[in-house]
């Protein structure tokens, strides 16, 4: 609980923004409360970073990045999906970490490098479709959203991920392809969903959401 926290709560409940309690505790509401007096400039550059520094005290809660200008959905990667980079490309890495402060859906990384064995199990499996996976090599990671804190495995839920890793792929100059529909999604017009579109009508069947990679 902090009193400079409860002093920002009320300027955002004045301004219509916060509709929850002036607790002092910088939770999910006070971050979109933030995240939406962004654009009018209502609070101060230390007073967003007072809240985003509070929220990160919350393990419990999405937490946004202090670096990040404005709070998006509040969506910081936890320490597994952290974990799941080690080993991975770093511009891979770059936009999987930008992605997550655009995203409007919070998002885990579930898989970065595999081993050759784990692959040789994926594809007995059905899977996945080659030996040649950029997950080998580290260029490729598995993100799935978490909606309700659950991973949902619902295509729907994987294009506001394709939209955020789109955007920091192009805000960072980095070529990203994405599994969901086989394309590069860097400066690419149109949305996910017309993208998914075109690779179906193209009679693309093997639509992979969660992967996205660094084309070879
Ligand atoms: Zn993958």
């Amino acid at each position: 609980m902090s009193s400079y926290i409860k002093q920002i709560q009320t300027t955002l409940k004045q301004a219509g923004f916060y509709k929850g309690e002036i607790d002092g505790i910088a939770g999910k509401m006070t971050v979109e409360a933030v995240n939406q007096a962004a654009q009018n400039k209502l609070l101060s550059p230390d007073e967003v970073r007072a809240v985003s520094e509070q929220h990160q005290s919350h393990p419990q809660l999405a937490t946004p990045t202090p670096d990040a200008p404005t709070l998006a959905g509040g969506f910081v990667l936890g320490d597994g999906s952290l974990a799941k980079l080690n080993g991975v490309n770093p511009n891979l890495v770059k936009v999987v970490k930008r992605a997550i402060q655009l995203s409007s859906v919070d998002f885990r990384v579930i898989e970065g490098v595999r081993t050759k064995a784990r692959q040789a199990e994926l594809v007995r499996k059905g899977a996945s479709k080659t030996m040649n996976s950029r997950h080998l090599t580290g260029h490729a990671v598995d993100i799935v959203p978490v909606i309700d804190g659950k991973v949902s495995w619902d295509f729907n839920h994987y294009y506001p991920l394709a939209k955020a890793m789109a955007q920091a792929a192009t805000e960072l100059g980095v070529k990203v392809r994405w599994g969901g529909a086989w394309t590069v999604i860097t400066s690419k017009a149109g949305t996910p969903q017309d993208w998914v579109k075109a690779y179906r009508a193209g009679g693309g069947r093997f639509l992979d959401g969660p992967h996205f990679e660094l084309p070879a």
